[in-house]
């Protein structure tokens, strides 16, 4: 594992204010699972479908259909707990969050208040190369998600689509050790990609299939560590849920905004109430949804249309036996195997399809110059077309043929480049070595034909052979007349030497 600084909380002080304040905050993340099927009903999940065309009667809730669990959503959620170094219930148990919604069919949620199948866990966010903050996690739970409302169609009719109706969706719920705007957005993002390193979520945030509610609150310095050494909530102030955000700018602005909010309030002589509210990104502001007080009364009891949910040690043990890499013990491994920096390193691990990308490119070759090319080149060239991995038009196979004709000796970096160039437009999923044949892209490295060029150069110029006796800077314009008569073909570093030599330097 890599060396890891971990940082003491930095928490973030709000400018402005009268006194000092800092933020504390705590995540509950709702991740969809990746499953074709529904957590109960074998419906399809597929996104973008024709509205209420993936709804199946028990997602309906037709009278007398009965819940079936998806074993397949069960070793997701697993999956996703062992990737957070939790514990994993072996029994835990679903319960009915009973409240009235359009979009509800069954008038409750499935849920999993007081048993959740996912216990105790840990993320690491990293914050700066080699700089890291741990949030804990308190659980995991699986349940079933809501359909959609739709108000904007028609100006005197609702619309309601049932396709996301029963989807499963696991409920990651951080404690409140995050200190500030970045940390939350950092957090989101491992917990991301941590998920698409085990394919148990797509991270989708404009589909929706990762939403994160904010809970903030403000408190005195010093009030955090009392709450650290005492574990009692009490000692922190009273927190406002931010509903359903789902993009990590908008994250970080509501956070601020409602932190100014709650500051002002405060500072006013007023009280803080718990409620929960929704972000406006329009407006950059918060406002009120529900209060606490008029809270629904979801009335949870124990869904009698399941059993708890037993699983068996073994099961998970298969589960955690067939646990990819993950991003963190990747970053590592490529900073030993290929010692590149530990940025390098993040950069290429950030998405999995990138590591493995780069890993193709390297095998067998030079990882330094093979992380270099990728990094810059590729990954350059794609950001700039707005292409991802899997859309490149060069593959790994053709990249690696272009690097191995540069370790020849056969072409020089600028040839590279533009081979790399022929190869992105013109040559789409040619051979390199073909290309660069039929092009006449070949780098001189026979010292004879180069040496003559030199004489020639030198011969035809009197007047600069003896400026640059006096001045040794001059030799460069000698090695561009070379490079230049020689059609850029000569060895750069062939050229400087028998130039130098040449000129008696
Ligand atoms: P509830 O039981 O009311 O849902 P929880 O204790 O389960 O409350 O907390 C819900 C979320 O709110 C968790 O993510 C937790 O970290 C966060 N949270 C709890 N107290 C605070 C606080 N004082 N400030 C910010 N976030 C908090
Ligand atoms: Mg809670």
């Amino acid at each position: 594992m890599l060396d890891l600084t971990f940082e003491a909380p930095k928490p973030k002080v709000i400018a402005g204010a009268k006194s000092d304040w800092e933020l504390v905050i705590g995540l509950e993340v709702h991740a969809q699972v990746a499953s074709r099927a529904k957590l109960f009903s074998g419906a399809s999940t597929e996104f973008g479908a024709e509205p209420n065309s993936n709804v199946s009667f028990v997602d309906a809730a037709m009278p007398g259909m009965l819940p079936v669990i998806n074993e397949f959503c069960v070793a997701q959620a697993v999956r996703t707990g062992l990737g957070l170094k939790a514990a994993i219930n072996l029994r835990s148990a679903f319960d009915r969050k009973n409240y009235f919604y359009p979009d509800l069919p069954q008038g409750y949620q499935i849920s999993q208040l007081y048993h959740p199948i996912v216990g105790e866990g840990e993320v690491i966010v990293d914050m700066a190369p080699g700089i890291a903050r741990r949030v804990r996690i308190e659980r995991i739970h699986l349940e079933q998600d809501a359909g959609k409302s739709i108000h904007d169609l028609d100006p005197n009719m609702s619309f309601v689509d049932l396709n996301r109706t029963g989807v499963a969706l696991m409920e990651i719920v951080s404690r409140p050790d995050i200190r500030g705007p970045e940390e939350a957005a950092a957090y989101v993002a491992k917990l991301r990609q941590i998920m698409r390193y085990l394919g148990t979520c797509d991270g989708n945030m404009q589909n929706g299939n990762l939403r994160a509610d904010v809970n903030v609150s403000v408190c005195r310095p010093g009030d955090y560590e009392k709450f650290q050494a005492t574990g009692d909530h009490s000692v922190l102030g009273t927190r406002c849920e931010i509903k359903n955000m789902n993009s990590m700018r908008f994250i970080q602005a509501a956070i601020e905004y409602e932190a100014r909010r709650q500051i002002a309030i405060i500072e006013d002589g007023g009280k803080i109430v718990q409620e929960t509210r929704l972000y406006d990104p329009d407006k950059g502001e918060t406002r009120s949804m529900r209060s606490k007080e008029e809270a629904h009364d979801y009335r949870y009891f124990p869904c009698p249309d399941l059993l708890p949910l037993e699983i068996e040690q073994a099961w998970v043990d298969d589960i955690a036996g067939s646990m990819p890499e993950l991003p963190d013990e990747k970053k590592a491994r490529f900073v030993t195997d290929y010692g590149m920096t530990e940025y390098d390193a993040s950069v290429l691990t950030a998405e999995v399809e990138n590591a493995a990308f780069f890993e193709a490119v390297a095998k067998g070759r030079d990882g330094k110059q093979a992380a270099n090319w990728v990094i810059n080149e590729l990954f350059g060239r794609l950001n700039k077309e707005g292409l991802s991995i899997a859309e490149s038009p060069l593959s790994a196979a053709q990249l690696g043929g272009v690097l191995d004709l540069m370790a020849k000796g056969d072409i020089s970096g600028k040839m590279a480049k533009d081979l790399f160039e022929i190869l992105w437009t013109e040559e789409k999923g040619a051979d390199p070595a073909e290309v660069a044949a039929a092009r006449g892209m070949k780098q001189v490295t026979d010292t004879g034909a180069i040496e003559a060029a030199v004489d020639e150069v030198i011969a035809q110029n009197p007047a600069q052979v003896e400026k640059a006796k006096q001045n040794p800077k001059l030799a460069g314009w000698f090695v561009g007349q070379v490079l230049k008569a020689t059609g850029g073909k000569a060895n750069p570093a062939t050229v400087n030497e028998l130039v130098a030599k040449k000129l008696g330097l």
